[in-house]
């Protein structure tokens, strides 16, 4: 049973480094940064949609303005000429022209300073616009790259994977029917840890001692022999 003893070990070697090929620090690490790519360029995008509405906004805005200015320079220019041509008007009536002129000029210098904000605000906007589009294809053009890279290494583990794969196979037909079938029981409960060396009379699976009678027929290793404690197979 030695040679079914280092068959089995063989096995468990190479379903360890089927395990560490899928996943790799390598390939998380460039899964996590693709992720992360992804949920800027995302978030890019939505800033720039609001962008784009408040600018929209704003331009509505300012449209608005402009007309409210254009109504009241009508307004004003009536008022005025009322006034030069306020021949026999009362002093009250003179005087109710005049702040009824100031009070639309007044208002005029508030309109203007509001187009003057929003349009400052629109030119921001866009500014702010432009950079986030730069922002977005950059991650963008680094997301293509990664994902070249990251579709390199997943093809390279692949292939190295269906090396491993044969090779599990090469060694488990070699292995008794018998053999094959603890194989199989043992594997579904420890995946990667179904073989255990017995090292000074302790099981290397769960970390303790197994009987002395155990010991010996490990020792003998005439036939297969299970851990009492965890139910690994057991080698010498
Ligand atoms: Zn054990």
């Amino acid at each position: 049973m030695r040679n079914q003893e280092e068959l089995l070990w063989r096995l468990q070697e190479l379903k360890r480094e089927e395990v560490s090929l899928t996943q790799t620090d390598e390939i998380k690490a460039i899964v996590k940064k693709l992720k992360d790519l992804r949920d800027n360029v995302k978030i890019g995008e939505k800033k720039l949609q609001s962008l784009t509405e408040l600018i929209e906004k704003s331009e509505n805005e300012v449209k608005e303005l402009e007309k409210e200015s254009n109504k009241r320079a009508e307004q004003l220019k009536i008022q005025k000429e009322k006034l030069y041509d306020a021949r026999g008007s009362s002093l009250k009536e003179l005087l109710s022209l005049q702040q009824s002129i100031l009070k639309l000029e007044n208002q005029g210098k508030e309109t203007e300073n509001k187009y003057w904000d929003l349009l400052k605000k629109i030119e921001e906007s866009k500014e702010q616009k432009k950079e986030d589009k730069k922002m977005i294809r950059a991650c963008q053009l680094e997301y293509n790259k990664d994902l070249g890279e990251y579709r390199k290494l997943k093809a390279q583990a692949e292939l190295k994977l269906a090396e491993i794969k044969s090779q599990q196979e090469a060694v488990q037909e070699q292995l008794l029917p018998e053999v094959n079938k603890l194989y199989l029981d043992a594997e579904k409960r420890f995946p990667v840890s179904f073989v255990a060396k017995l090292h000074k009379e302790v099981c290397t699976g769960c970390h303790i001692g197994v009987s002395s009678n155990l010991v010996k027929r490990v020792k003998e290793g005439k036939v297969i022999q299970h851990c009492d404690n965890c139910g690994r197979i057991l080698i010498n």
